[in-house]
């Protein structure tokens, strides 16, 4: 029996009780964000808990299974939805480490409660605001049984016909560089038709849908911490997609793929972020609005920019004189920090380690040290090892950082997303908070929600970053098509540990050795804003004092790497992008192109302000760049061109 819209639509409570073949009785809810753009619907049609999401009246996810299966019970099917409650909820609140300072939250919140054979056994609390859709499960107690394993979840993500897919694929466990893989950092495939599954093991979050002629969905996690594993996407063939555990290789094949919960327990959020175009895609805040601060910050942590030795001098850099250098050039650039990279333990010694940290101070200046995760996961031999991944080495070893001045670690080389593994992350952070330290994980898995659960996070990686513009010619080559993708994807629902925007011409010591920059000096000026991350370890070099043009270093010593709000204006994954981002009164307009023909493109200089004067960073047809003062002109419009591998950045002067 169908149901008038105008019922359908009505935001009040809703219960609608469908007969179906005059025996099951299916019960339907609907509930729609606040301001009724985006409507989910739940059912419990055949005993299966199904949902459906649409935005703007398309259908942006046809009938999706929900549930999932314990060891004490099957919660996917003969479930009977019983009723389903729904409220208004609204949070604000401060991050200043995200793409945004201050977020209004404002969502519906449903709780639809499931039960089994008369008794009640889970509840699937949904919240939809105006642009994303995320759920999560409570599973409740049953009698005197109050823990259980999860085998798997039905969670799953159905998508119309004609949906493409912009994916990065999850590589095997233990492969790679000393065994060290999935680091979930292998390159995306853009606009596949849906269906495929990869290498044969899923993929990564976060995950972007294009539907044909609707709309956009990413999907992601959050909330994600040592209570529970952290997830994959799956593909069986078809449209249907769905929440796959870890590998069970991983970590040397230790730990359970399945997650261990108390009962009641809750699971962590489902994102599915929606929009009609890539607006809401770029400026989602869901990863931060469904989660809470898990403990207070012990200090004000002082975030910023710093150079690092190690992207552009390897291992040989990792000396006392050289690293003293690079010292004297973040203070030359007014930055906050030096990243010191792996084997400072065994190269330059603790003692002289102290007297770099003293000598950086008195320049204004904090270090962030490298260290090994391992533990027993891989076989990445870089040292210090062996001091993170158990308490009493860690904290002794935290201790003697605070002791020393140490601002912050730089931790690599983890083991997968098993919930062990997911316990590790979070205790390296809760020990770090203790001492003081600010944390960046590197080799890592994807930062689901952490801005704002662990008020010390800075960043990780998660992405084919610098290192392998170092690495290969080929990551050079791609670096721009790359670069287009992240701002959409990976790095839109968590801070990028990139450490790029190089302006050496080669990623060698000398600067005339080593894989070749493809992309221009505008272009890296116009990453430093497009990547987010509120510590940003750039990959500046202390002769770009002299080799690299003033206007390019000038621009450097004064990007920000934290941001009051960001705004899409432009782009299309592996394309283009065209982003602005605010600091305090100061915009940004930062762009980027990575395809084979200039982009001519006007845009808006309104955000700036009528009369402010301009200073416009572009490029001529052969990648050289200069800087301008610009007026603005009545319309409050500048056409730019940005050839491939080129850049554009406006600001106010
Ligand atoms: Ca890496």
């Amino acid at each position: 029996m169908p149901c008038p819209d105008s019922i359908i639509m009505k935001k009040a409570l809703l219960f609608i009780i469908l007969a179906v073949s005059g025996q099951l009785w299916a019960a339907e809810k609907q509930f729609s964000s606040p301001d009724g753009t985006v409507v989910v619907s739940v059912t419990d049609t055949g005993g299966q808990p199904t949902y459906t999401v649409s935005c703007q009246g398309a259908v942006l996810l046809e009938s999706s299974p929900l549930g999932l299966k314990t060891n004490v019970g099957d919660l996917t099917s003969d479930l009977v939805m019983t009723s389903c409650n729904e409220q208004a909820v609204t949070d604000r609140y401060m991050l200043r480490n995200i793409k945004q300072s201050q977020v209004d939250y404002q969502a519906t919140e449903a709780v639809c409660h499931f039960a089994q054979g008369g008794k009640p056994v889970l509840d699937v609390i949904f919240r939809v605001s105006n642009r994303d859709v995320a759920y999560r499960y409570r599973i409740l107690q049953q009698k005197e049984t109050r823990c259980c394993s999860v085998l798997a979840e039905a969670s799953g993500f159905r998508f119309p016909e004609g949906t493409t897919t912009f994916l990065c694929p999850q590589s095997k466990p233990m492969g790679g560089f000393a065994r060290t893989s999935p680091s979930y950092e292998t390159p995306y495939t853009l606009d596949e038709p849906v269906g495929r599954n990869g290498w044969g093991e899923g993929y990564t979050f976060p995950c972007l849908f294009h539907v044909a002629d609707s709309g956009w969905v990413l999907l992601s996690e959050t909330g994600v911490d040592g209570d529970y594993c952290a997830s994959r996407l799956l593909c069986d063939g078809g449209s249907l997609y769905r929440i796959g555990f870890p590998q069970q290789g991983e970590c040397n094949g230790s730990g359970s793929v399945e997650p261990q919960v108390p009962m009641p327990g809750l699971t962590p959020w489902r994102t599915i972020t929606v929009g009609a175009d890539l607006k809401n895609i770029v400026e989602t805040t869901v990863p931060f609005d469904l989660v809470q601060p898990k403990y207070q910050a012990s200090r004000e942590y002082v975030y910023g920019r710093g150079t690092w030795s190690w992207i552009i001098g390897m291992d040989p850099s990792c000396n006392y004189d050289e690293q003293r250098r690079y010292i004297d050039f973040a203070a030359d650039m007014g930055y906050e920090s030096v990243l010191i990279d792996a084997f400072w333990d065994r190269e330059i010694g603790y003692e002289r380690i102290a007297q770099l940290a003293r000598y950086a101070q008195s320049k204004g200046v904090g270090l962030f040290l490298w260290y090994n995760s391992n533990g027993s996961w891989n076989d990445a031999p870089q040292t210090p090892i062996g001091r993170m991944h158990r308490p009493i080495p860690r904290r002794q070893e935290m201790q003697w950082m605070r002791d020393t001045g140490i601002r912050g670690i730089k931790v690599d080389f983890f083991g997968g997303d098993k919930q062990n593994m997911m316990r590790l992350y979070e205790d390296i952070l809760a020990d770090a908070n203790d001492y003081g330290l600010l944390v960046i994980f590197h080799g890592c898995t994807l930062p689901r929600g952490w801005e704002r659960m662990y008020p010390n996070y800075a960043a990780s990686e998660a992405v084919l970053a610098s290192e392998n513009l170092h690495f290969g010619q080929g990551a050079c080559d791609a670096e721009a098509r790359n670069a287009c993708i992240h701002p959409f994807i990976r790095n839109t629902v968590g801070s990028m540990d990139f450490g790029g925007s190089a302006l050496n011409k080669y990623y060698g010591a000398d600067n005339q050795h080593g894989t070749v920059r493809r992309t221009s000096d505008v272009y890296a000026l116009a990453t430093a804003v497009l990547f987010q991350s509120s510590v940003q370890h750039f990959a500046l070099a202390p002769n770009n004092l002299e080799d690299a043009p003033a206007w390019a270093v000038d621009f450097m010593k004064q990007v920000p790497t934290t941001w009051d709000e960001t705004r899409f204006i432009d782009g299309y994954p592996g394309r283009y992008v065209i982003l602005a981002r605010r600091s305090g009164s100061r915009w940004f307009l930062a762009g980027i192109n990575a395809e084979d023909k200039p982009l001519k493109t006007t845009l808006s200089t309104a955000l700036f302000g009528a009369g402010t004067p301009l200073a416009v960073y572009s490029d001529d047809a052969g990648l050289t760049g200069s800087c301008k003062a610009v007026r603005q002109n009545k319309k409050q419009q500048l056409t730019v061109t940005i050839p491939q591998n080129g850049g554009v950045v406006v600001c106010g002067r």
